[in-house]
């Protein structure tokens, strides 16, 4: 007897997403979470990249965010600025949004799905059997799961206890973090040194958000009001009468991935699996897709409609991005080093990200549109992001996200309307009849003929694409959504 079906460890970002896709899937899920509220002291994560505004959107949730942030057509690369506004997306931006924002936006969704949240309280042990998951929470208590999935963030505890390495490249350089209140009004902005970047800005509530590279990278735990003074004064000369810090905190360089996303019925996301430098600001929206692709297979396997080998490809989907996330913020790390020669770096690989397919590429990779994930050869489409066309159905215009909004997978037929039975898997799958004028562009491929029908899994990648005639549709059905339904035994 399971208390429920699967217990979240942690309700920041990444477990906030998964607890609202398990649920649009009917699944009993309670998250777990450390703080006694949503609201976070300071916030790490400013900002949203496209794929993630776009996989809000595939939920009908993106507006929420986009209304409470800040807009900008540029990203950057290891402070190589660039337009991106001509990606091939709805969202051809940066969103500036504050995580305690963020969080706060998508705990209110996650609420009206009804996901209950046990606030103060802990994860602070495991054990798993054949049958589920005892998860031991502080307080002596105890949940039965069928599943257990540590959001816990980088120094996961559901990581450790399930056995799971960590491998990766240990800290070079540190950095300090703060949001303070001064005296005086200091000169907002960036400042470059033998030791690196430092940079004062706005923060929430008229406070001063303070960013300090440090020299040395060997500190004992996290840093206090007097360490933030003498790097304030080593870096500006002053502590601009530093008065009170709401936050402080410490960040490095530190890359680190998961070496499984499962063992056995526990799994990780977000931090838990991945930490990397904050360059490109990618982790946030890393971990929310890391959720968006674990939340229906995890729905399917607990339902019974798929096999536990569905949990499977979680790993060999995500882990390649994951890879990929800390290589590219280990290059910008690089990349951002003071000195003259990297320096001289810098302005080679500005020229290059001057040209349009070079920047195209990066801003693509950064932005999460050119993921593809290896479902085998096949159409350009298979295992990449479906675009968000406009189309026409019976019941009018529309767009392909409005169709992904209840995270069920879709066959969008865009040939002569019927054409295939999809009786064995209609309980399962929407069958979608639809026009589409003109070709499809995606990002790095560029344009793209249409196929005559496409398969949409509901984190929006697409599992086949072709003639409705074609016998891998079948198979593609049955891997992804589970076995066709004897009806002949109803
Ligand atoms: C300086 C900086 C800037 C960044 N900027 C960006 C950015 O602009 N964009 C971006 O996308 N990302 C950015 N990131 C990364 C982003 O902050 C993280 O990737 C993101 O917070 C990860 O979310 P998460 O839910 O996986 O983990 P976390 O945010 O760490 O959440 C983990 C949750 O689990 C809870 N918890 C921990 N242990 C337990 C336990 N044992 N039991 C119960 N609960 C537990 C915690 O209280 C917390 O709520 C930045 C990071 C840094 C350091």
């Amino acid at each position: 007897m399971t208390d429920h079906a699967v217990v979240i460890a942690g309700g920041g970002p990444t477990g906030l997403m998964l607890a609202g896709e398990l649920a649009l899937a009917g699944v009993d899920v309670v998250i777990v979470e450390r703080r006694t509220s949503q609201d976070l002291d300071g916030s790490r994560a400013r900002g949203l990249l496209p794929r993630t505004i776009e996989v809000l959107d595939q939920r009908g949730i993106a507006e929420r965010f986009v209304s409470a942030g800040q807009v900008s057509p540029a990203h950057g690369f290891a402070l190589i600025r660039f337009d991106i506004s001509d990606l091939p997306t709805r969202h051809n931006y940066v969103l500036g949004l504050l995580q305690s924002h963020f969080e706060r936006i998508l705990a209110g969704w996650v609420a009206e799905l009804g996901v209950p949240i046990v606030r103060g309280c802990e994860v602070v042990g495991l054990s798993q059997d054949a049958g589920g998951v005892d998860v031991e929470l502080s307080g002596a208590t105890t949940l039965r799961a069928k599943y257990l999935v540590g959001c816990d963030g980088g120094r996961s505890l559901v990581r450790k206890a399930a056995g799971i390495d960590f491998p990766g490249l240990d800290p070079s350089t540190s950095w300090m973090i703060a949001e303070v209140e001064m005296d005086e009004k200091p000169e907002l902005g960036f400042r470059r040194d033998s030791a690196g970047t430092h940079a004062l800005g706005p923060a929430e509530g008229g406070l001063v958000g303070v960013l300090i590279t440090e020299r040395d990278v060997a500190h004992p735990g996290e840093p206090g009001i007097d360490d933030l003074r003498q790097a304030l004064i080593a870096v500006y000369g002053t502590d601009y009468g530093l008065r009170r810090a709401r936050w402080i905190s410490r960040f490095t360089d530190m890359a680190r991935q998961a070496g499984a996303y499962r063992q056995g019925r526990v799994l990780v996301a977000g931090d838990a699996a991945h930490i990397h430098p904050p360059h490109g600001g990618q982790g946030m929206g890393t971990g929310v897709q890391d959720a968006v692709n674990l939340g229906w297979k995890l729905a399917q396997v607990v339902h019974g409609t798929s096999p536990e080998s569905l949990l499977d490809t979680y790993h060999a989907e995500r882990h390649p991005v994951g890879a990929r996330v800390l290589h590219n913020t280990s290059a910008q790390v690089a990349l951002s080093s003071p000195d003259d020669r990297h320096q001289a770096l810098r302005d080679v690989m500005a020229e290059l990200l001057a040209l349009d397919e070079p920047r195209r590429r990066i801003a693509a990779m950064l932005c999460g549109l050119d993921i593809h994930y290896d479902l085998g050869e096949g159409h350009p489409l298979l295992g990449r992001r479906m675009p968000d066309l406009d189309v026409h159905t019976a019941d009018g215009p529309t767009r392909v996200f409005a169709l992904l909004h209840g995270a069920r997978p879709v066959l969008l037929n865009l040939g002569a309307p019927g054409g295939f039975d999809m009786s064995p898997w209609a309980s399962r799958v929407r069958f979608v009849d639809a026009r589409h004028e003109g070709a499809w562009e995606l990002p790095v491929l560029g344009e793209v003929a249409a196929p005559p029908a496409v398969l949409i899994r509901p984190d929006g990648h697409v599992a086949w694409a072709g003639d409705l005639g074609d016998p891998e549709l079948p198979r593609a059905l049955a891997m992804w959504f589970g076995a066709e339904l004897d009806l002949s035994t109803r």
